[in-house]
């Protein structure tokens, strides 16, 4: 069943504009797009952001936790919302497209439902989550998790390489620690969330689909692994006698590789890897990295943790090497709303755009709010799959169909109510 689509037209050049005005503002000691949440430019691209729901006619505020909120009333007395939305900020040397795409299009969404003269009956609340990249203190989605009621105390004392605290940087761009651990929202009256994102991967371009459904968003289980082992003269210590801690790091680190190919859209990365002392002439005494495993099934994450602390031990045991593995919380993952799901569907082939349904193995905002709110998701093709890069690229058309399935989901939902 497809939903006839309402007679209404995004405008290409306004989403090209704002775009453009975006990329403007980054920071310039980086490659690429660079606009981190706790770095100089961001605050002064979220003030034109909320200058930009203003000209649009929304009700702008900023919660405790410096995400921006900009609510067009609707008819209903109800109290009920649709929020709709996505982020600002950018990874280091990162894109043009990550994350502003979803706040641009739902801007422009506003702006084509006001031209077209039609009320929504929900309040509509367009929000541009805080710092939903990874920041220097290993924490992502800060915004949307302090919405949920999920930011706490432990977060905010995380530290960075220079010992400051995530509480410190905070208040350097103007947030108040204990306003971001007070800014849970209240979602009793929110019906559904919708985020509009760049894939970041190649499957819709190797489709050939102008917008991808998403079925549902990673789950993400990261380690600290530390092998020790001892150090010796690269040329007299005998190999059967090394107790060499490279070694069984490097074995693991394949491990990690080898667990990941097996499963279902399943991922498995190794980063960080150190290597004490690092000298060509000495065996290995320490070795310590980090890495995750990424996919769709939360067992499957439980199941790698398991296989992964096995293989290390052994890695180890065979060469005297002492291992420990330490896994975070596990993140779990996210399934989209059935309903919510059902619904981009038929409006993305009421408007014959061509689609597909897939698995997000990137995170985002989306996931955390769908802990509390039924939840969608639209993706727009990536050219070559590239993201978290300066070659990162989407094109106009494509941003632009992106835009007017959103638009037309947000009226769709209207109608139907909660799901
Ligand atoms: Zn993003």
């Amino acid at each position: 069943m497809s939903v006839p689509a309402v007679d209404l037209t995004v405008c290409p050049d306004r989403l090209e504009s704002d775009l453009g005005a975006l990329a403007q503002l980054v920071e310039t000691d980086h490659p690429g797009w660079t606009r981190t949440a706790l770095g100089p430019v961001d605050r002064e691209a979220r003030e034109l952001v909320r200058r930009w729901m203003a000209d649009v006619g929304l009700e702008t505020s900023v919660d405790g936790a410096g995400n921006l909120f900009g609510r067009l009333r609707g008819t209903g007395s109800g109290g009920h919302s649709l929020m709709v939305g996505s982020h600002t900020d950018s990874v280091i040397g990162g894109g043009r497209f990550d994350g502003i795409v979803g706040v641009v299009g739902a801007l422009e969404a506003v702006r084509v439902l006001r031209e077209s003269g039609r009320q929504l009956e929900h309040d509509l609340v367009v929000v541009d989550f805080f710092n939903e990249e990874p920041n220097e203190f290993g924490l992502s989605c800060v915004g949307s998790r302090a919405m949920v009621g999920e930011l706490t105390g432990d977060h905010l004392g995380l530290r960075d390489d220079q010992g400051r605290t995530l509480a410190d940087a905070l208040e350097g761009v103007g947030i108040d620690p204990a306003g971001a651990l007070g800014a849970g929202y209240d979602f009793s009256g929110v019906d559904t969330f919708l985020e509009l994102h760049i894939e970041q991967g190649p499957y819709l371009e190797a489709q050939g689909s102008q917008v991808g459904l998403v079925e549902s968003i990673t789950g993400i289980s990261r380690f600290r692994a530390l092998f020790t082992g001892q150090a010796d003269h690269a040329g007299t210590a005998p190999m059967d006698r090394r107790r060499d801690a490279g070694c069984a790091a490097a074995g693991t680190v394949l491990a990690v590789e080898r667990i990941a190919a097996e499963g279902d859209h399943t991922k498995g990365t190794s980063g960080q890897v150190t290597f004490t002392p690092a000298a060509v002439n000495v065996v290995t005494a320490h070795a310590e990295f980090r890495g995750e495993f990424r996919g769709p099934e939360g067992e499957w994450l439980r199941h790698a943790q398991e296989r992964l602390t096995a293989a290390a031990g052994e890695e180890g045991h065979r060469r005297g090497v002492d291992v420990e593995v330490d896994w975070l919380p596990l993140q779990e993952p996210a399934p989209m709303s059935d309903p919510v799901l059902a619904t981009l569907t038929e409006v993305v082939d009421g408007l014959g755009l061509t689609s597909s349904r897939l698995f997000s193995g990137a995170e985002h905002d989306a996931a955390v709010l769908a802990r509390r709110v039924p939840t969608g998701m639209l993706f727009v093709p990536s050219r070559d799959g590239r993201s978290h890069c300066p070659e990162e690229w989407t094109d106009l058309a494509d941003v632009t169909a992106g835009v007017t399935a959103l638009t037309q989901a947000l009226i769709a939902l209207d109608r139907r109510g909660k799901p």
